[in-house]
């Protein structure tokens, strides 16, 4: 999804969840012109956006789970819980490098082989 910021005209690619996106204005110029707005963006930027499932994880060979999220392994929950295998590792890391993770995954492995989740708005994880 691409679209023109409101205030320079830039533009501005993404998913369309992202709030820099959603909102038509670059970061640049909110920060300029909407100061508080920047901030509450800014907070949003820090959660973890993406996860893996950790089951799917497991079945992995080792060295390939450690060398695709070791360093970026982040925070273990379980997103349902009436299912013992919903339990999700967050990607402790920008959404670009969440997304070149998934990418690199996504050669090797289908959705239903190792899923993969990305966070709402709202906070919901669904599966990507
Ligand atoms: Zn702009």
């Amino acid at each position: 999804m691409k679209v023109a910021c409101a205030w320079c005209k830039c533009h501005i690619s993404g998913d369309p969840d992202d709030p820099v996106v959603s909102h038509g204005i670059c970061k640049p110029c909110v920060k300029l012109h909407f100061p508080e707005l920047a901030d509450e963006m800014e907070s949003d930027d820090e959660l973890p956006r993406y996860a893996v499932n950790l089951a799917d994880l497991m079945r992995m060979p080792p060295l390939c789970a450690t060398f695709l999220i070791g360093s970026v392994r982040g925070e273990v929950s379980n997103i349902d819980k009436r299912k013992v295998d919903a339990t999700i590792v967050e990607l402790a890391c920008d959404a670009e490098r969440a997304e070149a993770i998934v990418a690199v995954i996504r050669v090797r492995y289908n959705r239903n082989e190792l899923r993969c989740y990305k966070r709402g708005r709202r906070g919901g994880w669904k599966r990507i």
